[in-house]
C-alpha cells in the first residue's frame, strides 16, 4: 500500500538526496517543495517585487494568480525539474541570490497558502515523497512517515558551498554559512508555519551518517 512520506529539516541537511533515493526505490513521486518557494522568489526578482533594499509584498501578492508552477520529469536527470510559467527555471532558482531572498518570500502567508494547496493536490493519491519545512506539520499532517533531518550549520554550509563551486558559482564559504544561519533563523521564527519537528517525526542527524546508512535507516521505517 502506497504511503505519504514527509521529510522536513534545515537547508542542506541532505533532505532532497534522501527523498530522491526513497522515491526512486519505491517508485514514488518526488516533490521538492523548496523549489516552488524558490520559483516564486525568482518571479519576484524578475518582476521588481524584491531587491537588495526593498520588498514590495503587495505587488507579489497581487501577482500570485499569474504564477503557474509545474514539475516535469527529466529522464536524463532522474528527477522532475521546476517550471515557472512554462519556462524551465531549475538552474535559475539555485543561485545564491535566490537563496538570499527566498526565506523572506516564504514568510508571506498568501504565498504559503497557494503553494500548500498545490502540494496537497499533488499528494492526494499518495505514493509521494515531499521534502521541505512544513510538510509533516502543515501539508501532510497525516503522513504515514515523517522524518526530520538535522546537521550542524558548518556541515550544511560546506555541502552547499561545494555544490555552488561545482556549478561554477563564485561565492565565499563565509557568505554561504551566513546565508544558512540567516535562513535557519527566519524559517524557525516566522509566524506562519515555522520550521518545527512534526508530531510523530523521527529525527535523523546526518552529520554522523553516510548516505547509505541514512537511506537504509529510513527504508527500514517504510517497511515496518
Ligand atoms: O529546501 P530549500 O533550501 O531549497 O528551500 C528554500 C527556502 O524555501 C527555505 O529556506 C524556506 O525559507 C523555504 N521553504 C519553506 N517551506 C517549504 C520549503 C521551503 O518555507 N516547505
Amino acid at each position: 500500500k502506497k504511503i505519504t512520506i514527509a521529510i522536513d529539516g534545515f537547508s542542506s541537511t541532505g533532505k532532497s538526496t534522501l527523498a530522491k533515493q526513497l522515491a526512486k526505490h519505491l517508485g514514488y513521486v518526488y516533490v521538492d517543495s523548496g523549489a516552488m518557494y524558490r520559483a516564486v522568489t525568482y518571479f519576484a526578482m524578475q518582476n521588481g517585487c524584491v531587491g537588495p533594499d526593498f520588498f514590495d509584498k503587495q505587488t507579489l501578492i497581487n501577482s500570485l494568480p499569474f504564477i503557474k508552477l509545474h514539475f516535469e520529469f527529466n529522464p536524463d536527470l532522474g528527477f522532475a525539474e521546476m517550471y515557472l510559467n512554462g519556462e524551465n527555471v531549475e538552474a535559475a532558482i539555485r543561485t545564491i541570490e535566490v537563496s538570499g531572498y527566498v526565506s523572506k518570500i516564504a514568510e508571506v502567508s498568501e504565498v504559503r497558502a497557494k503553494l500548500v494547496e498545490q502540494q496537497q493536490e499533488m499528494g492526494k493519491d499518495k505514493g509521494i515523497v515531499m521534502d521541505g519545512r512544513d510538510i509533516g506539520t502543515v501539508v501532510f499532517p497525516d503522513a504515514e512517515l515523517k522524518v526530520f533531518m538535522t546537521a550542524s550549520p558548518e556541515t550544511r554550509a560546506r555541502r552547499r558551498y561545494d555544490e555552488l563551486q561545482a556549478k561554477g558559482q563564485e561565492v565565499s564559504f563565509e557568505a554561504v554559512l551566513k546565508n544558512v544561519v540567516e535562513r535557519d533563523h527566519i524559517d524557525t521564527h516566522r509566524e506562519d508555519s515555522p520550521l518545527v519537528m512534526a508530531d510523530g517525526a523521527i529525527e535523523i542527524d546526518n552529520s554522523a551518517l553516510t548516505r547509505e546508512e541514512q537511506f537504509d535507516a529510513v527504508l527500514a521505517l517504510v517497511d515496518q
